[in-house]
This record gives C-alpha cells, structure tokens and sequence, in this order.
C-alpha cells in the first residue's frame, strides 16, 4: 500500500541515530516532486536499516552518514553513504554471497548476512541495487525502484 517516504525514512533515521557511535550524524534528505511510494514497508525498512547499520559500524566517530531519497515520475532511489573503511575492489564482486565478509574488516564484528538479506528483499520488492565504494573513503549503497503507474 500508499505510504510516505518521508515520514518512514526520518522515523528510521531517529531509531538509527541512537545506535549511531560519538558524533556520527545520520543526515536525511529528500528531493522529488512527491513522497508516496507503494512498496513493501517492512521488507524496505529492514534493508534500509541493514545499510545504516553497515554505514555506522564501517565507519568512525565524527563522520556524516548521508541518507537520501529520490522520488522521479518514474523511479525511487534510496542511497546510503559513508566516509568509511570501504571495501577492497577485490571483494566486491563476492559482496552479496551470505556469510562473506571482506578482508579489511579487522576486529569489526558481523557474520555477512546483512547485505545478502538486503539484496532478497530488495528483489522481492523488484528493485535493484548497486554500490561503489574505495578503501579508506567510503561507501554508497542505492537501492532502486521503478515506479508503478496503474
Ligand atoms: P551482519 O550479518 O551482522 O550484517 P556484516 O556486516 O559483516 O554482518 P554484511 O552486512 O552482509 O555483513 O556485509 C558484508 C561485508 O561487506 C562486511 O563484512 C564488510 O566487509 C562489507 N561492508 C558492508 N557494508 C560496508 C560499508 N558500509 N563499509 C565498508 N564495508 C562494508
Ligand atoms: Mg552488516
């Protein structure tokens, strides 16, 4: 059903903001023309909080984590971004598969099943996602969505 992006998505900044490390800041913005969606609240809320997550525990204190959304006529995007550890070129192609982890986590804790629940849910809903990220700058994750026109 019908709900707005905005409200939901400045809901899940606030919950996130409380687990957030010493000054990390979750900065929500939104741009488009409108904030109605008709996708899955609750499998959407779960990948979005999987990529907050990954963004706060991969990255420092005193960092911005940037969280957007896009509303086009014909397609919602949703980005999460970071300035954190990044993630090596060569694991990148492996970062979907569950229990994967890449080599430059350290003493980070996580089992790597978050991103493979995220790209579940995310083709559920019929989306995609994508990322780019570089050692030692950071990581953005959008997940996309065509809009249906009834
Ligand atoms: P969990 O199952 O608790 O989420 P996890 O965080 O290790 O454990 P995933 O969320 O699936 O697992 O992420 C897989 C791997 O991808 C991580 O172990 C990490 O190496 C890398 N990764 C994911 N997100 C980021 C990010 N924002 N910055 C840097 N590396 C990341
Ligand atoms: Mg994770």
């Amino acid at each position: 059903t019908e709900f707005d992006i905005v409200k939901f998505s400045e809901e899940i900044t606030e919950d996130m903001q409380l687990i957030a490390k010493q000054n990390q800041q979750i900065i929500y913005q939104h741009s488009g023309t409108s904030a109605t969606v008709i996708l899955d609240q609750s499998l959407l809320r779960n990948a979005i909080v999987n990529l907050i997550s990954n963004a706060i525990k991969y990255s420092g204190e005193n960092t911005f984590i940037e969280f957007n959304t896009e509303i086009t006529p014909s397609l919602t995007s949703i980005c999460i971004q970071d300035n954190g550890i990044g993630i090596p070129k060569e694991d990148q192609e492996h970062l979907f598969e569950a229990f994967f982890r890449a080599h430059n986590t350290g003493t980070i804790p996580g089992t790597g099943l978050g991103l493979n629940i995220v790209s579940r849910y995310v083709q559920l809903m019929n989306g995609q996602v994508k990322f780019t990220s570089n050692v030692n700058q950071g990581t953005s994750f959008t997940l996309s969505f065509e809009n249906s026109h009834e």
